[in-house]
């Protein structure tokens, strides 16, 4: 059985849905219950692949809402991840994905060292932060939906905005070796992690976002902001491919304007229609068939029997481990969202 970790993307929107996930009671609550709320199992899932087999999985709920690192809620926000990791394991899942912010939260407070829960004794083997499949996924959109629209890649510049980050560097990674992209951009607020990005990659440009913006032919938005960035469009090129693959999104504005594009950045589209509601909640446009490409690297690894945490730790992602999840990927049914 696989499992999926997820959170909602505001207080607001977690108001919004408590009732269809079937907790009225939460509907009117503010962030002190939700820093309090214990994680929930609210969906069971059955994914059938286009070979023919069929896996189940559940959705845990871990009731994190991104207001609590901005409130500086930071031992609820740790407590969230680590309790709702607790309950998968507890009932049963065999490889759990840690989705939006979970597997940021695990890293950045060194979660790792949190191995007893009451009486679960967490099995990180059973866990996956989804990563490797994200940032395939999010490349094999830079390469596919650019040609859509007409943009070389040979003569683009791509800029990516949370570069130094786990996604971020995997998809350097990969623009580096498997595409002809003319000029990387590489932006994040920390400098010194920057330069080694740039020492590895043996190119890319250091920037500040606004400097960035007006010279970049693709975006790729992959920074971990709990609210998003407003963007001016006037400031862009003509022609702009923006790829969001944050979540919560890191546009915090839509953007409409001729010759700009904003894809959902790391969704994939299955090819048969997925037995949940969850997807629904978080709204995607074709809740039956498109979800976060983390979550389809858990379905992924139950696929295939890798029960392991296949994506782990920070900035380790290869691009051949993109490749060996792509290729699962594609086996599956599973492709990128496209324009
Ligand atoms: P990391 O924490 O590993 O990396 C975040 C990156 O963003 C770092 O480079 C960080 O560098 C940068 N960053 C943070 N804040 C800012 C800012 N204000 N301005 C510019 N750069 C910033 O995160 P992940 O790579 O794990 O995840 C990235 C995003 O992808 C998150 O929004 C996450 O929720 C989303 N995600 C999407 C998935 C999907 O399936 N679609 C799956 C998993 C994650 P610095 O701190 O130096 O600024």
């Amino acid at each position: 059985m696989f499992g999926l970790i997820g959170h909602l993307t505001s207080l607001e929107h977690a108001q919004s849905v408590a009732k269809e996930l079937g907790y009225p009671e939460y509907a009117d609550q503010g962030l002190d219950f939700w820093c309090s709320a214990p994680p929930q199992i609210v969906d069971t899932i059955r994914v059938t692949s286009i070979t023919g087999q069929t896996i189940e999985g559940k959705y845990v709920e871990s009731c994190f809402l991104p207001e609590m690192l901005a409130a500086r809620r930071i031992k609820a926000a740790t407590r969230k991840v680590i309790n709702a990791m607790a309950h998968a394991q507890k009932h049963g899942i065999n490889i759990t994905a840690l989705g939006g912010f979970s597997s940021i939260i695990f890293e950045n407070f060194n979660l790792e060292q949190i191995k007893q829960v009451r009486n679960v004794l967490l099995d990180f083997q059973r866990f996956t932060t989804g990563n490797t499949h994200t940032a395939y996924i999010i490349c094999r959109q830079v390469e596919q939906a650019s040609a859509q629209l007409g943009i070389d890649l040979s003569k683009a510049t791509v800029a990516v905005c949370g570069a130094t980050g786990d996604i971020g560097s995997a998809v350097c990674r990969w623009l580096n070796v498997r595409t002809d992209v003319e000029d990387l951009l590489l932006i994040a607020r920390n400098r010194e992690r920057l330069q080694e990005l740039q020492a590895e990659l043996g190119r890319g440009k250091i920037m500040d976002l606004p400097e960035a913006l007006p010279q970049a032919d693709i975006v790729v938005w992959v920074a971990s902001m709990p609210k998003g960035v407003e963007i001016d469009p006037a400031g862009l090129k003509p022609t702009c491919l923006l790829i969001d693959g944050g979540y919560p999104k890191n546009l915090g504005n839509k953007i409409q304007r001729d010759g700009v594009v904003v894809l959902n950045g790391g969704i994939v589209e299955h090819s048969l229609d997925i037995d949940w509601k969850i997807m629904s909640i978080v709204n995607m446009d074709v809740p039956a068939r498109q979800l976060f490409a983390c979550f389809a690297e858990s379905m992924l690894l139950e696929f295939e029997k890798w029960h392991t945490n296949f994506s782990w730790g920070r900035n380790r992602i290869t691009v051949e481990k993109m490749d060996q999840i792509g290729q699962v990927s594609v086996k599956h049914g599973f492709r990128p969202l496209l324009v």
